[in-house]
């Protein structure tokens, strides 16, 4: 009876029963982080920011972002950028268009510890995985639309792939390697760089010129 009255009370911060369940899920998703992290000789927030710079538009791994994403301020970022540089899973690079732009990017170890990670984090995927069809639309849609509240109010790092953005523009140079092009930040962007994350993200379609 304690242990029960214990978990009811533990972390709950409303009165609104959907919002003590995440609230708790969040608890419960950053136990399985943590559990998955230590296996590999990592810390969450590693894990995170490792998985950011694989997962994002290269234009877009500056330290700010993985900050935004994180929820953690520029100074506790740094402390995390460096400790994977000097672990040899990070370099940092200027960006070629602009040379006040420091970039976050993978070493060959850094994209063989992402791989690692990949292999190790099963738990919510099987979790998920257990769910039913119409179970995991719901989550998806629920969660979805939670996301861009907290992302309005800054509390969510919203970034999305190429698809359905109002700034693609699909095959404007065919026979380009890089054939499609993004009309908000003027860069040429390959068919492999699509689906990676960006934080410029804005659904819509834009009328053809
Ligand atoms: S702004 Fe839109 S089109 Fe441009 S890179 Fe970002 S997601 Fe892609």
């Amino acid at each position: 009876m304690k242990g029960k009255q214990s978990s009811q009370n533990h972390g709950a911060s409303s009165g609104n029963p959907l919002v003590q369940s995440l609230t708790r899920l969040g608890q419960a998703t950053r136990a399985v982080a943590l559990d998955e992290a230590r296996m590999l000789g990592l810390t969450p927030i590693q894990v995170q920011s490792l998985l950011f710079v694989q997962e994002t538009k290269p234009f877009a791994t500056m330290v700010g972002n993985l900050a935004r994403l994180l929820g953690a301020t520029h100074a506790s970022v740094v402390g995390t950028v460096d400790g994977l540089v000097a672990r040899g899973y990070l370099v940092r690079t200027v960006a070629e268009d602009d040379r006040r732009v420091t970039l976050l990017r993978l070493t060959d170890d850094g994209i063989r510890a992402c791989v690692r990670i990949r292999e190790q984090s099963k738990t919510l995927d099987q979790a998920v995985s257990a769910m039913t069809a119409e179970e995991r639309a719901g989550l998806d849609r629920g969660v979805g639309a939670l996301m861009e509240q907290l992302g309005e109010g800054g509390y969510a790092w919203l970034a999305h792939s190429c698809h359905g953005c109002m700034h693609f523009q699909r095959n404007k140079n065919p026979a380009s390697e890089t054939p499609h092009r993004c009309a908000l930040l003027q860069v040429a962007l390959a068919e492999d760089q699509l689906d990676l994350e960006c934080p410029e993200f804005i659904s819509g379609t834009r009328t053809p010129r």
